[in-house]
């Protein structure tokens, strides 16, 4: 590789799961860094240079997620999360916690490289607008939630959707719309966008009844609520 060795702190409090982590990742041509408490990673980060954080949920000074949100507030340094609960992770791809992806236990050496190329690959997207609550976005996987339910959508709707909620409260015109979610958008006429909010809107509807997080701005366009 002719890139400098990029720098993944590794938090994890298991050494025999640790060591196989450090070494995949050698393997690959990063440059782990192995912390086995929240104190450790905190020095780490101090030093800087850390290009992505594999995180434990689980660590014997503290959680995962509370250190992500700490991280959160001053770093926008990705941070794949490690879980032995199923049920942790929906709100780990909450954005509310600020993940950019996770494994859940056990998983192989191979899918954690993996994860760390695709999350460098796409940057820091995910987390630099948080959604607003009741939402989560897995951009990984094309999965958007609104109140806990997983919406069954369209690519369109996704893509349109996904522009939404990068910026919550901003209008967007449906040129705009269009130009950031059609393939080809020259083919796409205003009307579909309006019939594909509609179409967006009875699906969030099904999920939350009472909820209608898709504003319209009367001869600007749309925007998606920054609260409930
Ligand atoms: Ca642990």
């Amino acid at each position: 590789m002719a890139t400098a060795r990029q720098t993944i702190l590794v938090v994890e409090d298991e050494q025999a799961i640790a060591e196989t982590i450090v070494y995949a990742l050698q393997t690959e041509g990063f440059g782990p860094v192995w912390a086995s408490t929240l104190g450790a990673a905190r020095e780490a980060l101090a030093r800087g240079g850390v290009a992505l954080v594999v995180l434990d949920v689980g660590l014997p000074d503290g959680s995962g997620f509370d250190f992500c949100r700490e991280l959160r507030a001053q770093h926008a340094v990705p941070v794949i999360f490690l879980t032995a609960r199923s049920g942790e992770v929906d709100r780990i791809v909450g954005l509310e916690i600020g993940g950019d992806d996770y494994l859940t236990k056990p998983f192989s050496p191979r899918e954690l490289t993996a994860r760390v190329r695709a999350v460098l690959r796409r940057g820091t997207t995910a987390t630099t607008a948080p959604v607003p609550p009741g939402w989560t976005h897995d951009a990984a996987r094309c999965r958007i939630t609104f109140e806990g339910q997983a919406l069954d959508l369209t690519r369109n709707e996704y893509r349109l959707l996904g522009v939404l909620l990068a910026r919550p409260g901003q209008v967007f015109s449906r040129d705009q719309l269009m130009q950031a979610a059609w393939e080809d958008p020259g083919a796409a006429l205003d009307r579909t966008v309006d019939a594909h909010i509609k179409s967006l809107r009875a699906k969030l509807r099904d999920a939350a009844p009472e909820a209608d997080p898709i504003v319209t701005h009367r001869g600007l366009g749309y925007s998606l609520r920054e609260t409930p």
